[in-house]
């Protein structure tokens, strides 16, 4: 057996206006992500885990930010082509855990969602991805309300 562990990082800026895209899910909020992409950046923080897991780069690398391709895509999309990155090399998801620094709005209410909607695009039971969501007190640029970040872990798993 093969274990593969892997990490990711993202952070995006908020803009008044735009929509916010967290963990697949469109909610309500006064300001969204600025990015070339729908800017989810859990998603994205996502897929650079499972990248990472397998040494293959960041999403960057496989989805060029100057690609017009990728303008305003749904980080499903991106997200579903990594999991086949992973099944294409004989790697299972064993499990995801996803931590988004936000200061506003609350997230509670939308976790679920979020995992529910990120699982069946993986294709792995919802009890397998974990989102969680902290403010940062107020502290450092999430706690401004100028960006989001977030922290991802993936293990994938390889029976030999
Ligand atoms: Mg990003």
């Amino acid at each position: 057996m093969d274990l593969r562990i892997g990490h990711g990082y993202d952070v995006h800026a908020l803009e008044e206006g735009l929509p916010l895209w967290l963990g697949g899910v469109k909610i309500e909020h006064e300001k969204g992500c600025v990015a070339h992409s729908d800017g989810d950046v859990v998603i994205h923080a996502l897929c650079d885990a499972l990248l990472g897991a397998l040494a293959l780069g960041d999403i960057g690398k496989l989805f060029p930010d100057n690609d017009m391709a990728y303008k305003g895509i749904d980080s499903k999309i991106l997200l579903r082509r990594v999991c086949d990155v992973v099944a294409e090399r004989g790697y299972a998801i064993s499990n995801v855990d996803c931590t988004i620094a936000m200061q506003r709005p609350k997230l509670r209410p939308h976790i679920d969602t979020m995992r529910e909607t990120m699982a069946s695009v993986m294709g792995v039971d919802v009890d397998r991805v974990s989102v969680k969501a902290t403010t940062t007190e107020r502290m450092g640029f999430e706690g401004r309300e100028e960006g989001v970040s977030t922290h991802a872990v993936a293990l994938l798993i390889k029976h030999e």
